[in-house]
């Protein structure tokens, strides 16, 4: 039998990688979307490819353009014939006081966090549906429910507009494609690297498990999400935050 695949952007580093491996632990074809980590990209396929026995792919794309979407779309297409499931993961956060804030600023961050999921979910939700089977998980943020920073105001509605794109794509795609968000707290990546480790270190005072998450805590709910188990879940948002209130 043919394996499952899945599309994950920005694959190339971060959660969107632990995602990537994860998937491929657990046996799905994956084909890995990326800005411009050209490098990381292929030693992550490189390292996918000799530890797992799947397939793995990369494809460089912008997802905040509409027109690198149906790019990405006709490689899927072309190279895996479906996709069965997929992780819009994409993202980008940057921390600015409120007042030097822009509209550009917000054009910037809703292109890449909100565009690119209308965009992507609406390209595969229809070939989907058609095949009656798929997932789709939208990376969102507890930014979107119960946390809130002034420094990153964009970011923060840009997430919330994710929650309600899954949503509505939930609603549109039902029975066949279920549709659900996740919405981690702190993760250690590269997002948050000019954060100071005194900032980190208070902020993981806040969190019950008292420590900042990892990418594979994420990874390992997104593949749950996706397994057959988490065929009741639809039209969610769960947070994973280590407990945050
Ligand atoms: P990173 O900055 O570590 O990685 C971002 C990834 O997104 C990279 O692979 C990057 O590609 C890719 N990317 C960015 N813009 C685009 C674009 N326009 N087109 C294609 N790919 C793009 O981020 P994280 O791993 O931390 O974040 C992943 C997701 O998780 C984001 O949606 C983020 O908002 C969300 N999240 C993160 C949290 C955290 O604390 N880290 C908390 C809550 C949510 P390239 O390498 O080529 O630049």
């Amino acid at each position: 039998m043919a394996n499952k695949t899945v599309l994950v952007t920005g694959g190339s580093r971060g959660i969107g990688k632990a995602i990537a491996i994860e998937f491929a632990k657990k046996g799905y074809d994956v084909l890995i979307n990326f800005k411009s980590s050209v490098e990381k990209a292929n030693n992550l396929a490189n390292y996918i490819t000799k530890n797992f026995n799947v397939k793995c792919l990369v494809f460089q794309a912008d997802v905040s353009k509409e027109d690198d979407c149906l790019n990405l779309y006709q490689f899927a297409l072309k190279e895996l014939k479906k996709i069965d499931v997929l992780v819009n993961n994409a993202g980008i956060c940057l921390d600015m006081d409120l007042h030097d804030r822009t509209v550009g600023h917000f054009l910037d961050t809703f292109k890449t966090n909100v565009f690119s999921v209308f965009f992507l979910s609406k390209l595969f939700a229809d070939l989907m549906f058609e095949n009656k089977y798929g997932k789709i998980i939208n990376i969102s943020s507890n930014n979107s429910i119960n946390q809130f920073y002034p420094t990153s105001i964009d970011y923060d509605a840009s997430k919330f507009s994710v929650n309600s794109l899954t949503k509505n794509f939930a609603i549109q795609y039902a029975p066949y494609v279920n549709v659900n968000a996740v919405a981690p707290g702190w993760i250690k990546t590269d997002m948050n690297i000019c954060l100071t480790d005194e900032f980190m270190i208070e902020e993981s005072k806040k969190i019950l498990k008292r420590r900042i998450g990892t990418a594979e805590d994420v990874a390992k709910l997104v593949t749950f999400l996706a397994s057959d188990d988490a065929d009741y879940i639809d039209g969610e948002i769960i947070v994973i935050d280590g407990g945050m209130f």
